[in-house]
Order: C-alpha cells, then structure tokens, then sequence
C-alpha cells in the first residue's frame, strides 16, 4: 500500500459518521466487499444492509472497495491483506460490480469457480443473483438469491429468489464521500407500482410495498437525534408513496434536509413539489424513456406529453430552476423515430418553460428475466446516430450519454454462462477487457 492510498484512507475514515457504532476487530471479522467505488459502495443500500445486519448480531467486520484511490488487496478499516479474512459477503447490485469481482479474484489468483476455491468463502447476494444466477452460484460458496431478510447472517444460502418479510432499511455509515453526501439512505418503498416492460427492478422486487410512516419516522428521529440532519428517501418512485407529504412535513419540522430519488410524473403532486423544494431539493428527476407518447404507454409508462408538460410547469412556478430526464436510446429498433419524438417533446418542454433542461441518456439493454429480454440489443451505430441527431436539433438541452461500451458490458455480464467464464477470464488476461466483451457481444447478439 502506497502512502497516497494510506493517506487516502484515513482520510475517508476520518470524514465518515456512523449512525450505529461498528466493531472492526475480533476472530470472527468478516469481510464486506463492494466490487465497485467506495462513494458508490457506501451510497448503495444492499451494502449497508450488510454492514447493518452485522453490526446487530454483534459481529466485527472490515470492508474493501475495489477503488483506483484505494489498495487493491488492503482492507478499508483495519489495513489487513484481503486474504487474512476467511470469508466475505459480497453484494452485486450492477453488472460491472460482478466484472470487477472476477477481476479481482483473477488479480488474486484464486479460482474462478467456487467449488475449486477453499479459501475465502464467497457469500454473494444482491440483484445481479437474479439477473445472472447460473452464472453467480457458480463463482459463490453461497448464493443469497433475493432480498437478504432479517434472516441474514444466519441463513446464508437461497436458490430460489425471495422477497423479504421485513424491508425498511437504511444506511449505518455516511460521509462526504459518498454520492448521497453525508445523508442517512432511509428506503421508503419496495417494489413498484408501474409495470415498465425493459425494466429489472419490478421483475426482481415485484409489487410495490410501502415501509410504514412510522418506521421511516423513527428512523429519522434517531438520525436527527444522533447529529444527522440530511437524509436521502429511496424508492422506486418516493412520490408512489402514499404518506410522503407527512414524511415531508415531518422532516420540517426536524430541520432534516432531503434528497429523493427518482419522480414519477404521474403521483407527482404540486404540494409534494413545494414541500421539497422548502427541504432543500433544487432539481427534480423525472423517467420519461421515449419521446413518443404511444411508444412510452407501451413501455409501460403511461403518463401523455400534455402531463409532463404541465409538471414542469408547475416545477417552475414552485422555485425549480431545473429538472433532470431520463431518456433510453435504442429501444425501438428505429433510430430515427426515436430521435425524432425525442427532439420533439424536448423542445416542446424548451418552450413551455424557463428551465434547465438536463437529460441522462442511457442505451437500451434487454435484460434477462423482463418481457423484453428477447428485443434486440441496439448497434452502435443507431445508437450514435439517434443521439448526433438530438444534439443538432435540441440546442437548448445538455445531454449526458451513457457510454455505449457500458451497456454492451451490461449486455454481455447479464448473459455470461458459466462454461463460457474461462474463455472470458483467459480474454481479459491477455487481450483486456473490451476485447473480451467486444467478442462476447457478438456471441451472444
Ligand atoms: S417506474 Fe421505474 S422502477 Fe418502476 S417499473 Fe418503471 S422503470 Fe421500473
């Protein structure tokens, strides 16, 4: 370990906040490993779910991110070689979480497949045991299929995908590291109400279930109490939640600033708007997909043009200065359509309001286990026709684009079978990452 990356620990260390107090030395330390940033590690809620669940059955642990400021093989708390810890619970919320776990076992020199592994044992759970489960029961000693339960870490092993009894959680740790900056993570739904058809997250989750006011409010009590006073509502959707005024409202009046996920335009109220708006909330973030009406509703989003119209409307007469979309290039196979209807409504929202208008595009990828799993994965080169043409005819929104090569890796880590896992792992040795993609891309099309 470097004296830069030393420093750098400590440093993050140093600016963290624990809301329940952890032990990281004893015999029975156990390794939780996020293979991915630590802001984003520490910002994801199935990786505090671990840390949380631990801290509850008074077990000691230590942490590891797989980070470019960070070692490599050097745990987070107690500066240890990552192979002193006999066993390690990883989570894998996205594809590339998993690329960078069989990564680091390559660096390693572990075996890739978990029956030929003795040493460390490998619990693995998190979404990605749903999207590719063949593949992640086949590199886990022990596959935690579904949401981890109250169960967890008692029970360490389910095959079949699970939907837990009790979900509520929120983070234990926070810091200015994090992507949700020094805000307490408190889940207020599960699930979701909508039926998007390219979507995993319904298919995973399933129907939406509501944690109880009370609950989030007692949460947020022992945050403000304990010297808290930012938290960050997850959901689906925070504005499907039935109660979310109060919650609000509550949160005035405990002087606890806010930050929400996602919106949906349809369940998104005036009042919940102007309630944010006083909570500290400056931009709001909305999915709208498609620029088509007709081909959204399809999709399974069935909010009209007019709707989202009249939501930026009334953002801007509520003190919004800008509004954040999500757009998906590729998602029907005809570039022009969907560059068309998507310059379309933007310019359109241009000239209903006096607003920044920012979208996040992303590329469409079929993912197992949805009704669209079968569509095709876009070509490049639609991709970059559908997005040359926004940029030249929407001079008046800033687009950020997801970069193709990221969803061809989505594409191909969701599909991976595991007796194609020792051609992809000699690939990345000897000829890097996007060549060993690039040739699974084109096997799997
Ligand atoms: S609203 Fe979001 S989470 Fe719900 S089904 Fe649609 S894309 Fe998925």
């Amino acid at each position: 370990m470097s004296w830069k990356q030393e420093q750098e620990i400590d440093k993050i260390k140093a600016s963290e906040r624990w809301l329940q107090e952890p032990r990281f030395f004893g015999d029975d330390t156990e390794l939780v490993v996020f293979p991915g940033s630590y802001s984003i590690g520490v910002a994801n809620l199935g990786y505090q779910f671990l840390l949380g669940r631990l801290i509850h059955a008074g077990k000691s642990f230590d942490r590891f991110f797989i980070d470019t400021s960070l070692p490599d093989s050097i745990s987070f708390d107690t500066k240890r070689p990552i192979l002193d810890f006999p066993r390690w619970d990883v989570t894998l919320p996205f594809e590339d979480n998993l690329l960078q776990l069989i990564k680091l076992l390559q660096r390693l020199n572990l075996p890739l497949q978990g029956s030929m592994r003795q040493y460390p044992i490998i619990n693995i759970g998190g979404p990605m045991t749903f999207i590719n489960p063949a593949l992640i029961s086949f590199i886990a000693n022990e596959m935690y299929a579904g949401e981890a339960d109250d169960d967890w870490p008692e029970v360490r092993e389910t095959t079949e995908w699970k939907l837990s009894a009790h979900f509520g959680v929120n983070s234990v740790v926070t810091g200015p590291r994090s992507v949700f900056k020094n805000s307490i993570l408190i889940e207020v739904a599960r699930g979701c109400m909508w039926q998007c058809k390219f979507c995993l997250y319904r298919r995973a989750y399933g129907r939406i279930r509501f944690v109880s006011k009370e609950r989030v409010m007692e949460t947020i009590s022992s945050a403000k109490a304990k010297g808290f006073d930012k938290v960050g509502l997850i959901a689906a959707n925070v504005s499907d939640v039935p109660w979310i005024g109060e919650i609000l409202q509550f949160c005035e009046q405990k002087n606890v600033s806010v930050s929400v996920s996602s919106l949906a335009v349809e369940t998104l109220s005036e009042e919940m708007m102007h309630a944010l708006k006083g909570l500290g909330v400056d931009q709001l973030t909305v999915a709208v997909e498609h620029g088509d009406e007709k081909t959204r509703q399809q999709l399974g989003k069935p909010f009209t043009d007019d709707e989202l119209v009249d939501t930026l409307k009334a953002a801007e007469s509520n003190g919004f200065r800008s509004v954040k979309l999500y757009f998906i290039n590729g998602i029907t196979d005809d570039w022009s359509f969907n560059a068309c209807s998507a310059a379309s409504l933007l310019n359109r929202l241009c000239e209903s309001v006096n607003m920044k208008i920012r979208v996040s595009m992303s590329v469409f990828v079929p993912k197992p286990g949805t009704p669209m799993e079968d569509a095709l994965f876009p070509a490049q080169k639609d991709v970059e026709e559908e997005r040359k043409f926004l940029v030249s005819n929407c001079p008046h929104v800033e687009f950020t684009f997801e970069p193709y090569y990221e969803a061809r890796k989505e594409f191909v880590l969701g599909r991976l079978l595991p007796e194609d896992l020792s051609l992809f792992s000699s690939l990345l040795k000897e000829n890097g990452e996007r060549k060993a993609i690039k040739f699974f891309a084109e096997k799997y099309a």
